[in-house]
């Protein structure tokens, strides 16, 4: 347990992830009373103009950030990443019976393996090890499936601490993209993407909310037994409120694209990223105590898995760790090790009372 009285926590869980505390603030200020309204954000209807002012202006401000262009369509959609696991498959299956699938880690298996009750799955390629570390070949074209209805693929894999910055290029079948761990994290070209996904928690706002992404033609493409909430055509129809939307995760979501407009957008908060994963990064290439086994060209600036020595040092980390406030560190219990989880909202102080713990802890246990 952290004492009261202990000054400082840091957040390092891979979500629901930490928010910005300015966001946190401001939520609570006007949580009984917003905007003059005497009631909070919480209690008012879906349909009242206050409210759909909000919703429009949190995906105008979303809009900005990634500077999405006017013929893809922007979804506030229910059930997070994995909802649209389903989503995807059941709303693109009219284009045709097979998709391709990059697969890194846990996450764009799941997605392969939720899609395989919908249509039939190819596995374009998987993980590959060089110089003894996990790297992301480059495609095979001649591995890619004909007449696929799309090319999924995890720009981010939380739980492997695997990013891949280059886009592949999947020729005319649309590129598909969950992005729930590192969307927002910097600028991307959205023109190159069908269809865009991210669960909120980790760069959003809070769980239940997914935000989806999708271009304009590729709405309408469902199979028929698609469950109403979730057809992306029936969602924008209704602007996101075919069904009531989760208002105070939408409310949230707004703050945070604020809150990251006020950050000086996405080109800036991508230097703050890369200067915070240089910071670990460099802490466990220069500590052998620590060992990350990504490729570096693989790493994720989001998610920094590392492993200690032994099974109780891993535990005696976590221990110490917690006591200074260091919080969730644990890696995903798949993997092992441990997770900093390092997204939009971490400090740098964050990260260097982390590094300054690790150099600490490796002198005294190495
Ligand atoms: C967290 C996560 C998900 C799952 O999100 P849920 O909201 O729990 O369904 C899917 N994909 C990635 C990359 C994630 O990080």
């Amino acid at each position: 347990m952290v004492k009261k009285e202990q000054s400082k926590v840091y957040n390092f869980c891979a979500g629901p992830a930490m928010l910005p505390a300015s966001v946190m603030q401001k939520a609570q200020a006007e949580f009984l009373d917003w905007q003059g309204t005497g009631r909070s954000v919480m209690e008012l209807s879906h349909r009242s103009k206050e409210y759909i002012a909000l919703a429009e202006q949190a995906e105008q401000d979303f809009r900005d950030l990634l500077s999405i262009p006017s013929n893809y369509k922007v979804l506030f959609a229910q059930g997070g990443g994995r909802g649209q696991f389903s989503a995807v498959p059941m709303n693109l299956q009219g284009r045709g019976k097979c998709a391709d699938f990059l697969l890194t880690g846990s996450w764009s298996n799941g997605a392969e393996q939720e899609a395989q009750k919908f249509l039939a799955t190819n596995v374009v390629s998987d993980v590959v090890s060089k110089e003894g570390l996990t790297a992301v070949p480059d495609i095979d074209p001649s591995m890619m499936s004909a007449n696929s209805a799309y090319f999924h693929y995890c720009t981010n894999e939380t739980v492997d601490g695997i990013e891949i910055d280059d886009i592949p290029d999947s020729g005319d079948v649309p590129l598909v993209a969950d992005m729930s761990s590192n969307i927002l994290s910097k600028p991307i070209d959205v023109s190159k993407f069908g269809i865009i996904y991210a669960g909120a928690q980790k760069n959003i706002g809070p769980s239940g909310l997914a935000v989806v992404i999708v271009r304009d033609d590729l709405l309408d493409s469902a199979m028929p037994e698609v469950p109403t909430f979730l057809h992306y055509k029936t969602m924008d129809k209704f602007d996101s409120m075919y069904n009531t939307p989760p208002t105070y995760s939408w409310y949230l979501a707004g703050l945070v694209f604020k809150w990251l407009k006020e950050q000086g957008g996405l080109t800036a908060i991508a230097k703050k990223n890369a200067e915070k994963a240089a910071l670990l990064y460099r802490c466990i290439d220069q500590t052998p105590f620590y060992i990350n086994k990504v490729h570096p060209d693989f790493r994720s600036k989001m998610n920094v898995t590392f492993h200690l020595p032994s099974d109780e040092l891993e535990a005696k980390f976590l221990v110490e760790a917690e006591s200074r406030g260091l919080m969730a560190l644990k890696g995903h219990r798949i993997v092992g090790g441990m997770r900093a989880s390092i997204y939009n909202a971490m400090p740098i102080e964050g990260v260097i009372t982390l590094t300054d713990f690790m150099r600490d802890f490796a002198r005294r246990n190495g």
